[in-house]
């Protein structure tokens, strides 16, 4: 996050006087109390000052790079999951690949008559299955998909940033955000790549604070 020049300054006033209240900056500022709010509340939020009641502000100590990864640690993966897009274990592959062609998406999960997971079909896995294969409508996915219990998930409350160490340490572009059931896994969402891009974005745009 880029402080503004305001900012800086309050962080400069705060580091060698803390505790010091919202008043006493403002005076050394030649500004109003009511001008700095928005600025100290930045600032607060963002992890650079602490405020505590009837006693002021200090400073945190802490440097952008400690505040930046407290902020990645603070992102859950049910805030950039996007929507799943199933398919069910009797389906054929020709249908999953329609599927993926019209959802627009890269991963497809599969699912059996209760609507919990099953299985997981990749592009390639797809590919793979339709090399040199006349009759794609009449291969279910269940034989081709991978399959229960070798599917990693994550759930919703996760922090965003494990399920990207997921997706690292297994080599896949996508993971299903589950909820448990009797019947198995319920799948709510969806986490990829884009995901990960997004989120990275994000953290560049100061409305997050
Ligand atoms: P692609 O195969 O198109 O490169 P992935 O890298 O996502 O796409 O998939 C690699 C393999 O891992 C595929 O066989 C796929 O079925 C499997 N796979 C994909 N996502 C998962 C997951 N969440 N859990 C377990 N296996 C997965």
């Amino acid at each position: 996050m880029e402080l503004s020049e305001r900012q800086e300054q309050i962080i400069e006033i705060v580091k060698p006087n803390g505790p010091i209240t919202g008043e006493k900056i403002a005076e050394q500022l030649g500004l109003t109390r009511a001008t700095l709010r928005p600025d100290l509340a930045i600032l607060t939020m963002a992890g650079y000052l602490e405020a505590r009641p009837r006693v002021g502000y200090f400073f945190t100590g802490k440097t952008g790079s400690e505040l930046l990864t407290e902020n990645i640690k603070k992102m859950k993966v049910y805030e950039y999951q996007q929507v799943p897009v199933a398919v069910r274990e009797d389906s054929s592959v020709y249908d999953a690949i329609t599927t993926m062609f019209l959802e627009d998406v890269g991963t497809l999960f599969v699912v059996d008559e209760h609507s919990c997971l099953t299985g997981v079909l990749s592009r390639k896995d797809l590919l793979r299955a339709s090399i040199g294969q006349q009759h794609l409508n009449e291969i279910p996915v269940h034989i081709i998909m991978t399959r229960m219990p070798n599917i990693t998930v994550c759930r919703k409350n996760d922090p965003l940033i494990e399920a990207a160490q997921k997706l690292i340490s297994r080599q896949i572009d996508g993971l299903p955000v589950v909820k448990d059931t009797e019947k198995g896994m319920e799948i709510i969402g969806r986490i990829t790549k884009t995901s990960m891009t997004k989120a990275l974005v994000e953290l560049t745009l100061e409305d997050r604070y």
